[in-house]
């Protein structure tokens, strides 16, 4: 139920402490001495600091804390992140997934990207009370907030699919991997073990295409999760980087290549969805609405809910991705399974001193850091607002992008759309739904500074 919050906003109580302040010198009483000074915002600050609790320390998270901690007067921000390498620079996961990149060109430690005064907490929240704007840490205790903003991205879920029993919910689990993680036969860019072993797992197919025959083809599955994949170009570009190397094998007839959609579409946006649908036909490549349910490793055999159990020499799974429990029991999510916001504010339907940011918000947006660089604005601007005793005016247009390289041939289409679904030409002004060189160069050579130095440090 909504609360109704006709409190009092700190600017007010601020200036109303800093008026007492100034009363009590006049008046000569015996408090002045330990009075603030009027306009002493050091002073005052000590008496009523905003307290503002963000559950996440990955890219959002990270992100909304550097900004916050600049924009509002005397925050006490914490941050909550049991995650020692929170801040992976993910997107470096297509690159590393198809043979660009080394995976240290991935990895960024946490504690490096803690503002100033942001006080870090290494735990993890268990429950949020929105009625109460509380949150219950791992240690069981119960600590009230002005504002929580709800940072956790999706978990991914491959669990869901039986037989890939794996308990690995985040990108950066390296030991104790079940056995199929180290399967040849089955790949995924999601994460950073999958990643790592993925193009030479791409490799072993266009090995395995030149037993193949013409008749006899090799089949290879992509499969692609419904509105709460993140990055789902990164799988494209993973295609893409195997039709590209059979062909220059010459081997592109002996593989038959599959991809499965489990809600029918290739994007979320229908115009890049048709462009999709273009580049998936050139490609050779069948388009399928289905929904994988099981894999038997043992006999290379997948269980999709309508074709039934097919064999495959290879496939690449997007997992199933979620939010975490203690959202869903807090009564935090929608009908998609994410944090029920208003679209342009990102403040909780149902609890104005809740806010959610990045992968997690239940927005038609890609879920994508440079829709987080758009979110954080837009947070921090209307705490700011708030507690200045003003009228938030800041909105989320939707903004979001996310890339598909084609990297034989050295470009890259960047997938870029906001609430009006228009595509947009990210960067300059090129037909937005073409490869380009230029989006290569930069998504390689340009993007990660940008991103882990301008958006994840709040300057972009
Ligand atoms: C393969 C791939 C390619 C991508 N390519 C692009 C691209 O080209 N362009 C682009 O803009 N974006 C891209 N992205 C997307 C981008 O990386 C993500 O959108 C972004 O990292 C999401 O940030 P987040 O903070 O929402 O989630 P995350 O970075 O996942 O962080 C969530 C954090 O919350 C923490 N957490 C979870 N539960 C709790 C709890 N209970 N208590 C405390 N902490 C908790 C986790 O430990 C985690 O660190 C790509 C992503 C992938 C995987």
């Amino acid at each position: 139920m909504k609360k109704e919050t006709k409190q009092m906003n700190r600017r007010q109580m601020l200036k109303l402490t800093a008026a007492a302040g100034a009363g009590a010198v006049l008046m000569g009483s015996e408090a002045n001495a330990n009075a603030p000074k009027a306009n002493s915002k050091e002073a005052i600050s000590k008496k009523n600091p905003l307290h503002i609790a963000i559950i996440g320390g990955g890219m959002a998270g990270t992100a909304l804390a550097y900004r916050l901690s600049r924009a509002i007067t005397y925050p006490v921000i914490t941050l909550y992140e049991p995650q020692e390498r929170s801040c992976w620079y993910q997107p470096g996961l297509t690159m590393l997934g198809t043979g660009l990149w080394p995976i240290a060109d991935l990895s960024y430690e946490r504690d490096n990207y803690i503002p100033m005064h942001v006080t870090l907490k290494k735990e993890a929240v268990n429950a949020i009370d929105p009625e109460n704007v509380s949150v219950t840490e791992a240690n069981g205790k119960e600590v009230h907030y002005d504002y929580i903003i709800v940072a956790t991205g999706l978990q991914l879920d491959f669990d869901a699919i039986e037989g890939l029993d794996s308990n690995i919910t985040s990108l950066e689990h390296l030991d104790k991997l079940p056995v199929w993680m180290n399967d040849e036969a089955i790949g995924s860019v999601y994460y950073l073990h999958g990643a790592f072993r993925l193009s030479l797992q791409l490799d072993k197919v266009v090995e395995k295409a030149q037993k193949a025959s013409k008749k006899e083809k090799l089949h290879v599955f992509f499969t692609q999760s419904g509105i709460r994949t993140k990055s789902p170009a990164a799988a494209k570009s993973v295609l893409l980087t195997l039709t590209q190397r059979l062909e220059k094998a010459n081997l592109r007839d002996r593989v038959a290549i599959s991809f499965i959609t489990e809600d029918g579409k290739l994007s979320e946006n229908k115009h890049y969805d048709k462009r999709y649908r273009i580049l998936m036909k050139k490609e050779g490549v069948n388009i399928i609405t289905d929904s994988l349910t099981a894999i038997d490793a043992g006999n290379q055999k997948a269980t999709f809910e309508k074709q039934g159990t097919l064999p495959y020499d290879f496939i690449h799974i997007t997992p199933p991705m979620k939010a975490a429990t203690f959202l869903e029991t807090a009564g935090l999510l929608d009908e998609n399974g994410l944090v029920h916001v208003d679209k342009n504010t990102l403040e909780h339907n149902a609890y104005p001193k809740l806010f959610a940011i990045g992968d997690i918000v239940g927005c038609n947006t890609l879920k994508s850091a440079s829709a987080i660089n758009e979110q954080v604005k837009v947070i921090t601007d209307t705490i700011r607002a708030i507690d200045e005793g003003e009228k938030p005016k800041a909105h989320y247009d939707g903004y979001g992008s996310d890339t598909m390289l084609c990297p034989e041939k050295k470009s890259a289409m960047i997938e870029a759309w906001n609430y009006k679904g228009t595509p947009l030409s990210p960067m300059i002004s090129l037909d937005p739904m073409q490869c380009h060189g230029i989006y290569w160069y930069t998504t390689l050579y340009l993007s990660k500074s940008y991103i882990m130095q301008g958006v994840l440090r709040g300057w972009a």
